[in-house]
């Protein structure tokens, strides 16, 4: 009997589409992109086993770059249908990308039930501060004093704080990436979507369209002091009380992810059909 050839092994361009990216040149989107081809090339999963999920927004286009499966569905809603794929695929690698205006705001309370929940997938989410498709409005975790034309003199607004809600709303894995440190970005992916139940992974990523000031960004991003802790209360106080600049593994917990429960239901959908008849 012939021995099986060994599979070939899956580089970072076996996960880009043909397709060609729109965003702005100097989008802090691309290197978001290519850290993420490249952490799937880590987890050497192959792209059909694979699904990428998104809402609405310039960080949504990502699934139609991959050549994973892709789900570009409505605005904030991105966490709601990837959490109903993992839960009837748990053989999937789920992934969900998105920004901070479809994230935090129109999907901010599906953001805390997914980490509630704990379902074993991966959201990726690159914060730029700011609506950027829509032309530069302020979003959820736009500094209070940020001054531009359509917020004179800023929204006076305390930003969100993403990373925090997270965790006291029970995410299992926190790490924040910056896009100008792609390859350690995708070593965060691949560890977040190694890590089971949900995993969110926060990554600046300057709109140098509607915010050039945040490539300044590069000089001021460093790599977390301390080592990735396992305990809620410490990464709690380090996550309040740093600047929103440390990366890295903020938070690696254990609760146990959502269980599977594929094929329990005990009533076929016809017999449900009947049952509401009027
Ligand atoms: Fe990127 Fe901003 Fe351009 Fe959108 S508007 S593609 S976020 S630079
Ligand atoms: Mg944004």
């Amino acid at each position: 009997m012939n021995e099986l050839a060994p599979l070939a092994t899956l580089g970072a361009a076996d996960f880009k589409s043909a397709y060609k990216p729109i965003w702005c040149p100097g989008c802090g989107d691309y290197t978001v992109l290519s850290s993420l081809t490249k952490a799937l090339a880590t987890i050497q999963r192959p792209p059909h086993e694979v699904a990428v999920v998104s809402g609405i927004g310039c960080s949504s286009r990502i699934p139609a770059y991959t050549s994973c499966y892709g789900f570009h569905g409505v605005h904030g809603r991105a966490l709601a249908a990837a959490t109903g794929l993992k839960v009837a695929r748990p053989d999937l690698t789920v992934i969900v990308t998105g920004g901070d205006g479809d994230g935090y705001s129109i999907g901010g309370n599906h953001f805390m039930h997914a980490c509630r929940r704990n379902v074993d997938m991966t959201y990726i989410v690159m914060d730029n501060h700011v609506y950027g498709m829509t032309k530069g409005q302020a979003s959820p975790t736009t500094e209070p004093d940020w001054d531009n034309k359509l917020s004179p003199g800023g929204t006076g607004i305390r930003a969100f704080h993403p990373l925090v809600i997270a965790l006291a709303a029970g995410a299992n894995f926190i790490g924040r990436g910056f896009s100008g440190d792609p390859n350690g970005t995708a070593a965060i992916i691949a560890q977040a979507i190694r890590h089971p139940g949900f995993s969110f992974v926060e990554i600046l990523s300057p709109c140098i369209t509607f915010r050039p000031e945040q490539k300044g960004w590069k000089e001021i991003v460093r790599a977390a002091p301390v080592d990735p802790t396992d305990d809620p209360a410490l990464a709690a106080r380090r996550i309040m009380t740093d600047d929103g600049f440390n990366i890295g593994v903020l938070y690696a917990g254990h609760r146990n992810p959502y269980p599977a429960r594929v094929g329990l239901a005990e009533r076929s959908v016809a017999e449900l059909e009947r049952e509401f008849e009027l």
